[in-house]
């Protein structure tokens, strides 16, 4: 099978993809094997195939934002048949069996592999998982090319928006506007939430606003009409992090989406970090998961896209971090 590997980690313009022909992957008990149809490309890929994260094993197939068909199954399956539609994540196998496993935070397992990075991803034609970890989309009605991006950011982004606590009625502000922050937004306006955005980007502006944000604007140089209940931040600048504070409410949760930050300051306790919680996301959970995909459905959780095809993944790659992709997201169709 056709796969794209990253052996030697590069900057994009000097292609750290290499395209190579791999063996098809054989299910082994309990295991569901996949064939590809979509596969979401996100910011992590590009970390991965440039450098910003060490590699965990080499070489490595990115992607983790899979959508495909069942194709063959392992010995002792039971959940699924062949042709079957699931999704696998960033989270492709945990051990059941620690204690974080056992209380339910499965995220925290310290055995957790994670899909295009521990183990090979979706930038490939096949793909093998235990059947445990599959998400299961035959009952979802979108179709595969909306599914795939929900895999990462829509599952990534419900993780952020239950833990920042935010309920019916309540105000939730957002630093940082892609595709996570677009998902949190359409499930937190279908329940009451209002909504206050703060971006640069023009066409994140646009997006926001279409899709019902009760405030578009820029915290770098103006302040939310309110202060929220809750605050979902996306950057990795820590420089930023007091500047978000000053905009809660005491009681607040603020919430730290980003895997690297850089020093975080804090000036004045008293008046916005006192009273104040402050969490982060890590990895991602199948409950969560599996919930956001009810919400999916139920709203018809589509999202503005670019296809992208098997050949052209570098070059997609390249539009994604130049920022010049069309719409929020990119998706391999195979
Ligand atoms: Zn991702
Ligand atoms: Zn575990």
């Amino acid at each position: 099978m056709k796969a794209w590997v990253v052996e030697k980690q590069d900057k994009i313009e000097n292609n750290p993809l290499e395209l190579r022909e791999l063996p098809v992957p054989e299910p082994k008990e309990g295991e569901i094997r996949i064939k590809i149809t979509h596969c979401g490309i996100c910011r992590t890929d590009l970390h991965i195939a440039e450098g910003d994260i060490p590699l965990s094993k080499k070489p490595v197939v990115p992607g983790h934002e899979i959508v495909g068909i069942v194709d063959k199954l392992g010995h002792g399956v039971k959940k699924y048949k062949k042709g079957d539609r699931v999704g696998v994540s960033w989270l492709y196998w945990t051990c059941g069996e620690c204690k974080y496993c056992k209380r339910g935070d499965e995220n925290y397992c310290p055995h957790i592999k994670r899909t295009g990075y521990d183990v090979d991803g979706g930038f490939e034609e096949f793909i093998v998982v235990n059947e445990d970890f599959a998400f299961d989309l035959r009952n979802i009605n979108l179709k595969s090319e909306d599914l795939a991006p929900i895999m990462c950011p829509g599952i990534t982004g419900h993780y952020a928006f239950r833990i920042s606590e935010v309920r019916e009625g309540e105000r939730l502000g957002m630093l940082g506007f892609g595709p996570t922050a677009y998902y949190i937004l359409r499930v937190a306006k279908s329940m009451g939430i209002e909504v206050y955005i703060s971006t640069r980007s023009e066409e994140h502006k646009r997006i926001a606003e279409k899709y019902g944000a009760d405030w578009v604007g820029n915290l770098a140089n103006e302040k939310f009409p309110k202060k929220v209940d809750a605050f979902i931040f996306f950057p990795t600048a820590g420089t930023l992090v007091e500047r978000a504070l000053e905009n809660t409410l005491p009681a607040a949760t603020l919430v730290l989406g980003a895997v690297t930050m850089s020093p975080i300051t804090i000036s004045n306790y008293t008046a916005n970090l006192w009273g104040r919680k402050i969490k982060t996301i890590y990895q991602v959970r199948r409950d969560y998961g599996n919930e956001f995909l009810e919400y999916a459905n139920r709203l018809n959780l589509t999202i503005e896209k670019e296809i992208v095809k098997f050949e052209e993944v570098p070059e997609a790659m390249l539009r994604l971090k130049k920022g010049e992709i069309n719409g929020m997201v990119q998706v391999i169709e195979f």
